[in-house]
């Protein structure tokens, strides 16, 4: 097929500034990368942490975006998994280098030389993108399209976070319900879970969706759930409920902090960590995760709430998402 030469994207060229848009060269793929359509692609918390300057190093400039949902339309010479045509998802992990001692032991999400889509990889702000034909993954048709991007990131990462907590736990709190939430919940209560849903102050809005989406209960973060909690999972990335979720849990429990970035921890008691309670947080994710989440949601419908933009309107979503003002996830199409 003949392809463009040129292509449009979303450029961040310096942090802490808009993205720009600009007709960029098209990518080529090297031997084992695919050159991807890009169908859609969500817009995670983590992206506005690198266009605001939270993450550090960058590549420059850059195409952010790590949930990606396209259309495989050329593979390099070496690849055998993916053929022209074939509809997949590319999540936040780019590359792992399969030998340092994290990758051989299993956590290849913490490998040394990790690359990351959107962060030191070009990403799906773009009408194309090529990537990693083994960090790639077949996507069920159903998702192949808007409403499966956001579960590339935020479903991803809320279901590695989800299996750190023990499968005994029966009374779960989430703080921050978006877009890893509403996928989570969805899960969890299939799972037979109670969910306790903590939102920002005076966001009912949130907090009926919640109740929508299953949860037993819904307040504010500050509030205290009816009943003690077995775990909680934090996703708002906001260093003080991490006293508050320990507060909020019984003995033993365990506090599972699930974004990339958050502000300082403040300093709290002791007393609210003893009696075994845990805080741990999780880093990417491997594609052993990526693997079972695909199957697992494959048999377990999940329906994704999304607020579509267009590719040109990525600066409006990510300062909707900003001011908390997205219900669900937003993601970019490309039509
Ligand atoms: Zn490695
Ligand atoms: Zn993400």
């Amino acid at each position: 097929m003949k392809m463009p030469d040129l292509m449009q994207a979303m450029v961040l060229t310096e942090p802490g500034k808009p993205l720009v848009p600009k007709a960029v060269a098209l990518p080529v793929p090297t031997a084992v990368q695919v050159l991807v359509k890009v169908i859609a692609c969500g817009v995670c918390r983590t992206d506005l942490h690198i266009v605001d300057g939270e993450l550090k190093h960058p590549k420059l400039p850059l195409i952010p975006g790590h949930e990606i949902v396209g259309m495989v339309m050329k593979t390099g010479t070496e690849v055998t998994n993916l053929k022209e045509g074939e509809l997949v998802g590319i999540p936040w992990l780019g590359y792992t280098c399969g030998k340092c001692r994290f990758c051989l032991k299993g956590q290849e999400n913490l490998c040394e030389q990790a690359a990351f889509t959107g962060y030191t990889l070009d990403g799906g702000y773009a009408e194309y993108t090529v990537a990693h034909h083994q960090y790639c993954f077949p996507l069920p048709v159903q998702y192949a399209n808007s409403s499966g991007a956001p579960l590339l990131c935020a479903g991803l990462i809320g279901y590695r976070a989800y299996n750190m907590i023990d499968d005994q736990s029966e009374k779960i709190g989430i703080y921050g319900f978006g877009a890893a939430a509403h996928i989570l919940i969805q899960v969890a209560v299939q799972q037979g879970k109670k969910i306790y849903a903590f939102t920002r102050k005076g966001d009912l809005v949130s907090q009926e969706f919640a109740i929508k989406l299953g949860a037993v209960w819904a307040g504010d973060s500050l509030q205290t759930p009816p009943e003690k909690l077995d775990a909680a999972i934090l996703f708002a990335p906001v260093g003080s409920l991490v006293p508050k979720a320990l507060l909020d849990t019984d003995k033993g429990g365990i506090i599972v902090c699930g974004g990339i970035h958050m502000s300082d921890i403040p300093s709290f008691p002791y007393r609210l960590l003893w009696e075994e309670r845990v805080i741990r947080s999780v880093a990417n994710l491997t594609r052993k995760d990526a693997e079972s989440f695909l199957k697992l949601i494959s048999q377990v419908p999940i329906q994704t709430e999304t607020q579509l933009f267009h590719l040109h309107q990525a600066n409006e979503a990510l300062d909707s998402l900003r001011a908390g003002r997205i219900r669900g996830a937003a993601v970019l199409t490309m039509d």
